[in-house]
């Protein structure tokens, strides 16, 4: 620790009395004696300021405040959120491109140390998805792992992840729309669409559209994650949910693709921001009027490819008054 002297030298005695003190702060843990000695330190010091701790380089990646925050991992061209609830537990929602443990992902989580997700969402069955949850389920422990029915028939790594899922001990749930999702008190975790029926695709729209699509709420913000569910599902969502679907920040359907994020349904969520996951790809995401769209509507628009990871907290997101 640096003792800064604001004004002029403090007298040797001063120094050796703080030296003295600052030592029996680090000796004594008993809260009584730490008081005590910050009392006398605070009395003795006079002049003398005490400076704090400059924040770590990486303090962006820590906690970012005490409430809800959400993470979206730059993990190139794929999907993948990491959220710190209330309570103290997680989720992490889709898994990114790659199952590497030099992926995004992974080294996201092992700069935050996560040990153990509470809940995990695959929202549906693609690669730029699912493949970074290979990572997690090998590496760290899950205990829920919400998942479609929507078996992608073009591809064996579905029923690859959902059988290592199974054999981890996770507990595997298949939420159907409406469901309200148990991530703890003060949280509202609803689910908007899903496909809870068993049922099998090789087609991409299909496959987008059975995006698990989940609103969070708490307290005065919300956010709307929308997996790469299309403009078809976006129609559904708001001939079900028009009057609930104002969120605060929007995790942007299917990476800004033209085929979401229609006018009516970005009028009806009218967020403050806008995150794109994505990355270098042919595909033409984001797409310009997708963009054009969400700026039109005075959202602020985030994206990982050229953003990088951002983090955004239920305390500087609060909706402000109309
Ligand atoms: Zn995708």
């Amino acid at each position: 620790m640096q003792l800064v002297n604001k004004n002029s030298p403090a007298p040797a005695v001063i120094k050796a009395a703080l030296a003295a003190l600052i030592l029996s702060l680090t000796v004594l843990s008993a809260p009584l004696f730490a008081q005590k000695a910050i009392d006398q330190l605070t009395e003795a010091a006079g002049n003398v300021e005490i400076p704090y701790a400059l924040p770590p380089a990486n303090a962006t990646m820590d906690r970012v405040a005490p409430g809800l925050n959400v993470y979206f991992i730059s993990v190139g061209q794929g999907d993948s959120e990491y959220i710190e609830l209330p309570n103290g537990q997680n989720v992490l929602i889709d898994g990114g491109p790659l199952s590497t443990s030099d992926s995004g992902l992974a080294k996201f989580l092992a700069q935050k140390n996560v040990k153990e997700i509470n809940n995990v969402v695959l929202t549906h069955p693609h690669a730029d998805h699912l493949n970074g949850l290979k990572y997690v389920f090998t590496n760290i422990k899950v205990d829920n792992f919400y998942d479609t029915l929507m078996d992608n028939s073009g591809s064996s790594a579905d029923e690859a992840l959902r059988s290592q899922a199974q054999a981890s001990g996770a507990n595997t749930i298949h939420p159907a729309p409406g469901d309200s999702l148990s991530w703890g008190s003060g949280v509202n975790a609803k689910v908007l669409s899903s496909c809870p029926e068993a049922e099998a695709s090789g087609d991409g729209s299909a496959i987008n559209n059975c995006s698990i699509v989940i609103k969070l709420a708490y307290q005065n913000s919300s956010i709307l994650f929308m997996g790469d569910a299309q403009s078809e599902v976006e129609a559904t969502i708001l001939q079900n949910y028009a009057s609930d679907l104002a969120s605060d920040v929007l995790k942007v359907g299917h990476h800004g693709s033209k085929y979401s994020s229609t006018d009516a349904f970005i009028n009806a969520v009218h967020p403050k921001r806008a995150y794109i996951e994505v990355g270098q790809n042919n595909y033409g995401h984001p797409a310009p009027s997708t963009l054009n769209r969400l700026t039109a509507i005075g959202a602020k628009v985030f994206r990982t490819d050229m953003d990088g990871t951002q983090a955004v907290s239920s305390n500087s997101v609060e909706r402000q008054q109309d």
